[in-house]
């Protein structure tokens, strides 16, 4: 009875919350149509432009503003008066600002928009925030999404994207240029480290925890501690043949929806409101002209009812890089049609503004077309609030920044940071042992964070996040400082590429070592992103490889730490080294839980969200033909073609050791539609507690369209056991599991044999049609 009554109660409070969200929803689309009826075709282009801060920032140009920023009430009336801009983004100058600054920035670009323009649409302002308020002094800034991958816990995603939202809200900013969803499928590519990592499911996974945090579950962004998320870069983007930021990819049809879609379909089905494009070229098409990924798939296929914003400038691209449009008109007219609603100029509006006006008039872009830009526009514009409630105030956000937010960080970094080699069990290391730390990645905030943080290559990290600890500060309040000499041996330059490095107190280094117990050697990249973090060679750098080998002449031991985006191959030394911890970018408090990790405060439990590969020839992701990975031919020729990567997707140390056993399937006979569960026991064997990732793999054996992937990843959960503990993890593998996509990019379910891994368990059953 009692029971009966709460269920009641619940059901009616639903009903009430539901009832309330559908009214708001009619009464939203009812002013947007009365909006759209009363705008001009200029008003309607200016809702579908969005240009950068120093546009209208007081300044010499349009590329830099004067410090301390100020707008500039001229170009503010321009921009936002006679040509009607609705969307503003970035920072200026390129560097964060105190949440004070963007309360005071936005409000004023808010309160033009509002109060001097005809229809006083409220502006939505768009900033990456892609691992905490990139752009705000003093935020919370998280582990990257690579570590994010690596820490394979999708509550630490959603929460750490719900922490983001509340310090992006505090910073008066409504909208975030985040997650992104791309594979890490390439190593060279630049922007590798801004994904969840190589495999589709885990990046679908955590992609949704993201937008889940981000927007909430109910995806009710009028919350003021939500954001609007933009998913990015659909579709392909780090495909490219050269492995080079921003050129050609070749993508069929199969791989384009077996591999690169299924975490944009997941994230538009959590609810996401924005999408961004990707700024490169598929199959010979730029995506921002393609018709058919745009509208064909993404918005009627998909059924995405939110705003396709483009690239930055990838509306002019179109001309001036790509060439497939003869004028900037053209282009214009290309990508609108193609169905983009938002395009990021972002710097010389009147060139999009006035030629898509002139388009609408010569016929060329149907206004219709406007419209449903416009209203895709507005829609995520009624849902944020911002006609209400059109600034958010820093005042309001007590937990800025606060120990709660940095703890979160902290427990995520803990989680992500990967042990990949521990011989005659090293680590941990007791505290008060003599080492060296060495290595440019040692005494440095800025590697830690990688790229978008506080600027856009990272490079202006040193100003803002002096209060942090580094690797190095980090290991002496471990270990004591008088157990801990740091001589750097090799250096970053300073305002140089990322790539460049030198010397320093090299031969210092070799001769510290000799005193030393053992080496905590600090490895790695600067920081990078985009078309600058291009690379040409794999390898880790000359001097890095020549230090690394130098110290290990010295006979005492190496532990390898690994601060970088991307797996930068250390095959010329790695034997010579006894432990390997790979920390990927961790953030601000990467550096406290690494050294919790070196000396044993916390148990590792990352596992590699990529394959680590041993050669720059052999680039094989886990995801691979059968015909990659073959096994010795018998007969008068011998030879073999060995899959063989330094380390593979899934790997993974911890301090304990753990026994799986009793893998378990419903049934081994499956009919089609039907389910398989599967459940295992795993046992905690070590002599402490620690976290494992429990993943689920399966083969189909035989498939006739395409040839099979030797295996994919379908289910992952991440459990905690105490020292002795068992606990029995189960999983449901559905149809989808078992289907795959076939040439002519159509889903194929066919009877066969399919195998299921868990560790080194197997099982296989047979579905029949
Ligand atoms: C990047 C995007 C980013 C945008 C806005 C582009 O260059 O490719 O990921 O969201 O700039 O800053």
């Amino acid at each position: 009875m009692k029971l009966k009554n709460i269920t009641t109660v619940v059901f009616a409070g639903l009903f009430g919350f539901l009832a309330l969200a559908q009214e708001n929803s009619v009464k939203y689309e009812q002013e947007i149509e009365a909006l759209i009826k009363k705008m001009t075709v200029k008003e309607k282009v200016g809702q579908m432009a969005q240009i950068t801060l120093d546009v209208i920032g007081k300044g010499n140009d349009r590329y830099t503003s004067f410090e301390p920023l100020q707008l500039d009430e001229k170009e503010v009336k321009k921009a936002l008066g006679d040509y009607h801009i609705g969307s503003v983004l970035n920072t200026a100058n390129n560097r964060a600002l105190p949440k004070e600054k963007w309360y005071e920035i936005i409000k004023e670009i808010q309160d033009f928009s509002i109060n001097k323009t005809r229809l006083g649409i409220p502006n939505i302002y768009g900033v990456d925030e892609i691992h905490g308020a990139t752009y705000t002094a003093g935020a919370t800034m998280f582990p990257q999404q690579i570590a994010q991958g690596a820490a394979r816990n999708p509550a630490l995603t959603k929460q750490g994207a719900a922490i983001t939202a509340y310090e992006t809200r505090a910073s008066n900013i409504p909208w975030s240029f985040s997650p992104v969803l791309d594979l890490a499928l390439d190593p060279r590519f630049s922007r590798m480290w801004e994904s969840f990592g190589e495999d589709p499911y885990l990046c679908s996974v955590l992609g949704v925890a993201a937008i889940n945090g981000y927007e909430g579950d109910d995806n009710n962004i009028s919350n003021p501690t939500k954001v609007a998320v933009s998913l990015k870069h659909f579709l392909g983007y780090h495909a490219t043949i050269s492995g080079k930021d921003r050129t050609p990819s070749y993508i069929p049809e199969d791989a384009l929806r077996e591999y690169h879609l299924p975490a944009f379909e997941a994230a538009i089905a959590a609810g996401a409101h924005t999408i961004m494009i990707n700024s490169g070229i598929i199959n010979g098409v730029p995506v921002h002209a393609n018709y058919e990924l745009l509208t064909t798939l993404l918005k009627k296929e998909l059924g995405f009812k939110g705003l396709v914003v483009t690239d930055w400038a990838d509306i002019e691209n179109l001309h001036r890089r790509d060439r497939v449009a003869a004028t900037d008109k053209e282009a214009i007219m290309l990508a609108i049609n193609a169905g983009i609603d938002m395009s990021m100029i972002p710097y010389n509006y009147e060139v999009f503004c006035d030629g898509l006006v002139e388009l609408v008039n010569e016929g060329k872009v149907k206004e219709s077309r406007l419209d449903d830009a416009v209203r895709r526009i507005l829609k995520v514009k009624y849902e944020l609030g911002l006609f209400e409630t059109p600034n958010t105030n820093y005042k309001d956000y007590p937990e800025f920044g606060s120990k709660t937010h940095e703890k979160a960080s902290y427990e995520m970094a803990a989680e992500a940071i990967t042990l990949l080699k521990n011989d005659s069990g090293i680590l941990p290391l007791k505290k008060g042992t003599k080492v060296l730390v060495v290595g440019p990645n040692a005494n440095s905030m800025r590697t830690l964070n990688g790229a978008w943080t506080y600027s856009w290559q990272g490079e202006k990290t040193p100003e803002f996040a002096a209060q942090y600890n580094t690797i190095l500060e980090a290991v002496q309040n471990e270990n004591g400082k008088e157990n801990t000499t740091f001589v750097e041996g090799v250096a970053y330059k300073d305002g140089g590429s990322y790539y460049e490095e030198e010397k320093k107190d090299f031969d210092k280094a070799i001769e510290e070592a000799k005193n030393a117990e053992v080496i905590l050697l600090c490895l790695g990249e600067n920081t990078y992103t985009e078309k600058p973090g291009d690379l040409n060679d794999l390898y880790l750098s000359d001097y890095q490889t020549e230090l690394a080998l130098e110290l290990a002449k010295t006979g005492k031991p190496v532990v390898l730490i690994l601060n970088e985006g991307r797996p930068r191959i250390i095959s010329k030394f790695e034997r010579e080294t006894k432990a390997i911890v790979q920390a990927y970018l961790p953030g601000n408090f990467g550096g406290d839980a690494l050294a919790d990790i070196i000396f044993g405060d916390v148990n590792p439990s990352g596992k590699l969200p990529y394959t680590y590969p041993r050669y720059p020839n052999a680039t094989i992701s886990y995801i691979h033909k059968p015909s990659e990975e073959q096994k010795k031919a018998e007969g008068v020729y011998n030879y073999e073609a060995d899959y063989n990567p330094q380390f593979r997707f899934g790997d993974g140390l911890s301090y304990t050791t753990f026994e799986f056993s009793a893998l378990k399937l419903s049934s081994k006979n499956i009919k089609k539609g039907e389910n398989v569960e599967v459940s295992v026991v795993v046992k905690n064997t070590g002599e402490r507690e620690g976290k494992e990732v429990v993943e689920l793999y399966t083969s189909d054996l035989y498939a006739s369209s395409v040839t099979p992937d030797v295996k994919r990843l379908r289910r992952f959960q991440k459990i905690t056991l105490k020292r002795g503990e068992s606990k029995t993890v189960k999983f449901t593998l559905n149809p989808k599991d078992m289907s795959y996509f076939g040439r002519e990019g159509n889903e194929i379910l066919e009877a066969g044999e399919f195998e299921v891994m868990i560790d080194n368990l197997t099982s296989k059953f047979k579905l029949t049609l």
